[in-house]
């Protein structure tokens, strides 16, 4: 008897360190307050097509928007005013460009600015698309101490839209994981140019 409330208590404990670990593995690539994006990604577009009432996106003005969110969240689709505006998180492995290597250039979906070229995106299985390097001159970043984890946010440089986050644990030639949300991005191929 003694034996088996021993092994139970025992199996018990293993149970949650296995729930923690878990939870603690998810919460360090990325998370945030999710949201479920009720789009499969097969069912998605490949562009965001933010643009088509937007009239502040642009791939070649670089002027600074100071837009409120009350003003994008008329313009945007929800699922990505909830991510670039409010700062949620994808689920991870949902996103349109976490399994997706075409070659081409990404954009911001709320502005269009630039901010990766497809040659800096790699498979990091984390589960969501990640970049060993962004445009400089497309992203700035930001301390996140958020869900008590110390972190790097990347917002995009024009419109201070959530991306996602950069880590040190990327691969060569930079050691960065630039760990985005599908969400944010807008993607046009090579063969469209
Ligand atoms: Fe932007």
């Amino acid at each position: 008897m003694e034996i088996g409330i021993l092994f139970l208590r025992k199996f018990t404990s293993m149970k949650n360190l296995l729930i923690l670990t878990f939870m603690n593995f998810f919460l360090s690539h990325c998370a945030q307050k999710k949201i479920d994006l009720t789009q499969k990604p097969e069912q998605q577009t490949m562009e965001n097509s933010t643009h088509t009432n937007n009239p502040y996106y642009s791939r070649t003005d670089k002027t600074k928007l100071n837009v409120s969110n009350e003003e994008w969240r008329k313009i945007l689709p929800p699922e990505v005013y909830a991510i670039a505006r409010e700062a949620n998180t994808e689920y991870p492995f949902t996103g349109k460009y976490n399994d997706f290597d075409e070659l081409g250039e990404y954009y911001c979906a709320v502005c269009g600015n630039h901010l990766f070229r497809s040659s800096s995106k790699f498979a990091s299985s984390c589960g969501w698309p990640s970049f060993y390097e962004a445009d400089k001159d497309g992203v700035i970043y930001k301390r996140d101490t958020s869900h008590g984890m110390e972190r790097i946010e990347v917002l995009c440089k024009r419109c201070d839209s959530h991306l996602g986050h950069v880590f040190n644990d990327g691969p060569p030639p930079t050691g960065m994981r630039f760990c985005m949300n599908s969400a944010s991005l807008d993607f046009e191929p090579d063969s469209r140019k």
